[in-house]
């Protein structure tokens, strides 16, 4: 770039701040705006899976975009080096009765991968307190996780090192840059400048904290729930609720949710629970809006439904090349904010 471009970025969520990242290493000036304290939006109380493998398998909207996932999953070694957090690299496990195993088993294979079986005795150091009940699992290595909160740090700090500025308010518009990329994740503010945002719909999610001893295993899936690691003990997720946008916590979600996670591991009884939600935001097709919006200008960087953080790394890449004038690569057309201007 010879002269740098002022870009705004509006939204410090996983997209935005990769994004403008992404953006600063590639010598633009620029500036993030967000009004929200820090750890509110859904990029903070996710799971932090990086999960192509699992997510298609188990998310019928994802199936069809299984090589847009892993291509996403493998810009993270990348991100990771550069922002300084750690992939855990423990792989994810699914459990579950023989119909559940059997369809995982079939929905990996169609992916043309080779899940690995495990028997009981394996089960034990990969899910340290997993239920007797589950006798058998299949593994995935392909399945990685990082811990969202600790990664948003990380990306501010790597971000505010670079030279991005932030300014804790909402952006109203272009706010003085050329440019102007929205993440602003179920927000809709900026509709009058992005009319594809109305294309948006919600997914709001509930989410456990349960403290208690540190868990080393990895991931866990089983129906209706899975279980992860994180820095207080184990993270149980996640409700699905469709059209729903508030952020009240619901006991009559969280209570089937706390007895499908203690299917997977009895101690989860006795930890406390500590319930978060988050707004997904979702497209028609379940991928997100990446690229040109229709106002000379604005870019798009929202909609990543399930996989926000496993998709950060390449909706950033394909905003900076947009900025840049560079390749956008393969998966730019898939994601093109005009696909539903005609539906
Ligand atoms: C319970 C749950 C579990 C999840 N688990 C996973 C997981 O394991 N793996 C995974 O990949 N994904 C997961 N997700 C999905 C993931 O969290 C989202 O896809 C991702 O966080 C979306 O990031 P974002 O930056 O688009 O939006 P957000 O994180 O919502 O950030 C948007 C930001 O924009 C700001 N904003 C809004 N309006 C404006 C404005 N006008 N100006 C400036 N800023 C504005 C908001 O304050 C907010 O901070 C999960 C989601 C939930 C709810």
């Amino acid at each position: 770039m010879n002269r740098k471009p002022r870009i705004t970025v509006a939204g410090a969520g996983a997209l935005g701040l990769t994004t403008a990242l992404a953006l600063a290493d590639a010598g633009a000036q620029v500036a993030v705006y967000d009004p929200s304290p820090e750890g509110t939006n859904a990029s903070a109380v996710a799971a932090g899976m990086l999960a192509p493998v699992f997510e298609a398998v188990l998310d019928a909207a994802a199936t069809p975009h299984f090589d847009l996932l892993l291509a996403a999953r493998d810009l993270w070694p990348a991100l990771e080096a550069r922002i300084g957090v750690t992939i855990d690299r423990a792989g994810a496990l699914a459990v579950g009765d023989p119909a559940f195993l059997g369809r995982v088993d079939a929905g990996i294979r169609r992916l043309g991968l080779h899940p690995t079986e495990l028997p009981r005795r394996a089960l034990e150091g990969l899910a340290p307190g997993l239920s007797p009940d589950w006798r058998e699992g299949l593994l995935t290595r392909e399945d990685w996780r990082i811990d969202a909160a600790a990664t948003l740090g990380a990306l501010r700090a790597a971000a505010e090192s670079a030279g991005v500025t932030f300014h804790a308010r909402a952006a109203d518009g272009f706010e003085g840059g050329e440019r102007l990329v929205i993440a602003t994740g179920m927000g809709r503010d900026l509709g009058v400048i992005a009319p594809s945002l109305a294309r948006l719909s919600p997914i709001k999610g509930h989410i456990l904290r349960v403290a208690g001893p540190a868990y080393g295993g990895g991931v866990v899936r089983g129906e209706g729930a899975y279980v992860t690691a994180d820095a207080g003990g184990l993270t149980l997720g996640a409700t699905m609720q469709a059209g729903v946008e508030d952020l009240a916590v619901e006991p009559e979600r969280v209570a089937p949710l706390m007895a499908a996670g203690t299917r997977l591991f009895p101690s989860l009884a006795v930890g406390r629970a500590t319930p978060q939600t988050g707004v997904r935001a979702a497209t028609p097709d379940g991928l997100p809006m990446v690229g040109r919006g229709r106002h000379h200008g604005v870019l798009l960087a929202v909609g990543a439904r399930r996989n926000g953080w496993l998709l950060a790394p390449l909706v950033a890449k394909i905003i900076a090349a947009c900025v840049t004038e560079g390749d956008v690569g393969p998966y730019a057309a898939r994601l093109d904010p005009g696909r539903f201007d005609n539906t």
